[in-house]
């Protein structure tokens, strides 16, 4: 038998034909919602959403924040039969893949953040990125993303999906008019990243927005590089919005997660694909992200601030010949990142004269900075695109994509600034001697 009770049954869900993710019709209320006193403050901070929204204290015992939930089903009673049968089984508790009250708090504090209705919580980033993309296209749709996307996306987008009868187009994703020229007439989606790898490039949210709302297409958000803390791209117009909760959202480098946000009607789709591809989060890492949740406008204030002081100090420091880096006042499109980043976040990334050789010995003279991938952790950390997110392309290939010899990216992590400074400072030194 399955979840749904017996395959001849009549439901409502069956009477009208769709399954009721798909159904885009029925009316819906945002949510799901751990506790029954649940009420959306949209006066409350970002901080204080942090702490507060979605955690969930035990009645029974008075215990204060939300209990580890590791379990893997539910005890059924009258009220979880008649969810299932009547079609709101993302409602209740009825086993660990579709839903845990440690994933309910999670997604809870992130709809409360992103301002979302709905949000779910995934085993990884890719597994939020997937099942939200074949949540949104049908066989045969074409989507259209950027040349330098996430290495994991660009190989679901490559890869996988023409296999599943959909075809993608890679472009500029600052090129406006070339985002347009690429629509066709099956194109359903509009995949974007807020800030690109690594050459931290800020995409143009809300001409991205009026290109998505004139032709009908639903637009998707990565804002891992952003966090909730600087960017909300739901209010700026977008559908969905994901992160790879692996890096700020959790912000310890100790877990692997990602997260996705929108309407409810959307998210219900998503949640469809998200207990079929079977990407639900361990109750125990849900626990470890809500924690870590509860210091990311903390921790954000503090990579924005540290992040900052190290892109002015790269920008006039004589052995490094370009600074990447979305809120400098030299750029040009200052401005207008101003209006859509209350931060730029802890990325920064640099060109060092001497090339890679130099740039090796750089990360192999750093003390604070560890030489690793990834982002958005605490710690502070150095990775050249050279050897690790762009090793799979010819030197050539990474010139052409403004990657010269000498690209040097860091994730600031949250150390005192002055230490930070000073151990680039006598690194790059020992670098270029
Ligand atoms: C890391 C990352 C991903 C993938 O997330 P995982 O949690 O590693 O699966 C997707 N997009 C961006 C921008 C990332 O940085």
């Amino acid at each position: 038998m399955s979840i749904y009770g017996d395959k001849n049954s009549e439901s409502p869900r069956k009477k009208s034909g769709a399954s009721w993710c798909d159904d885009l019709n029925r009316s819906r209320k945002p949510g799901p919602h751990l506790s029954s006193d649940h009420e959306l403050n949209n006066e409350n901070h970002p901080a204080t959403i942090c702490v507060h929204a979605g955690s969930y204290s035990d009645p029974a015992t008075g215990a204060l924040g939300t209990p580890i939930f590791q379990n893997s089903t539910f005890l059924l009673n009258g009220g979880q039969y008649k969810a299932i049968e009547e079609g709101y089984a993302r409602d209740r508790f009825i086993y660990t893949r579709y839903g845990n009250p440690n994933q309910w708090a999670v997604q809870e504090k992130i709809s409360e953040l992103e301002k979302a209705e709905s949000s779910l919580v995934f085993s990884s980033g890719m597994a939020a990125i997937s099942a939200s993309v074949l949540g949104l296209v049908d066989k045969g749709a074409h989507i259209v993303t950027s040349l330098d996307l996430y290495g994991g996306t660009y190989n679901f987008f490559h890869q996988d999906l023409p296999s599943l009868g959909m075809q993608t187009s890679f472009v500029d994703p600052l090129d406006l008019k070339a985002i347009e020229n690429a629509i066709r007439p099956e194109t359903q989606l509009l995949y974007f990243e807020i800030i690109s790898n690594p050459l931290l490039k800020v995409i143009d949210l809300i001409g991205l927005q009026k290109i998505a709302q004139k032709n009908n297409l639903r637009l998707v958000i990565d804002s891992t590089f952003a966090s909730p803390i600087n960017c909300l791209p739901l209010k700026f117009g977008a559908d969905i919005v994901l992160h790879s909760a692996s890096k700020y959202l959790n912000g310890h480098s100790d877990l692997i997660a990602g997260t996705a946000s929108g309407s409810r009607k959307l998210m219900d789709r998503i949640w469809q694909r998200l207990l079929n591809f079977g990407g639900c989060l361990d109750p125990h890492a849900c626990f470890l992200l809500e924690r870590g949740l509860k210091t990311l406008a903390l921790r954000m204030r503090a990579h924005n601030e540290n992040s900052k002081a190290v892109a002015d100090y790269l920008s006039i420091h004589p052995q490094i010949s370009k600074v990447f880096y979305p809120l400098l006042e030299t750029n040009k499109d200052y401005n207008s990142t101003k209006d859509l980043l209350k931060g730029a976040g802890g990325m920064v990334t640099f060109n060092l004269k001497g090339g890679d050789n130099a740039a090796l010995k750089l990360a192999r003279s750093l003390n604070l900075f560890k030489e690793a991938t990834s982002l958005g952790g605490v710690e502070s950390l150095i990775s050249l695109p050279f050897n690790t997110s762009h090793a799979s392309m010819t030197e050539e290939q990474r010139q052409r994509m403004g990657i010269t010899s000498g690209c040097v990216r860091l994730s600031v992590g949250v150390e005192n600034k002055n230490d930070l400074l000073r151990d680039l400072e006598n690194g790059i030194l020992a670098a270029t001697k």
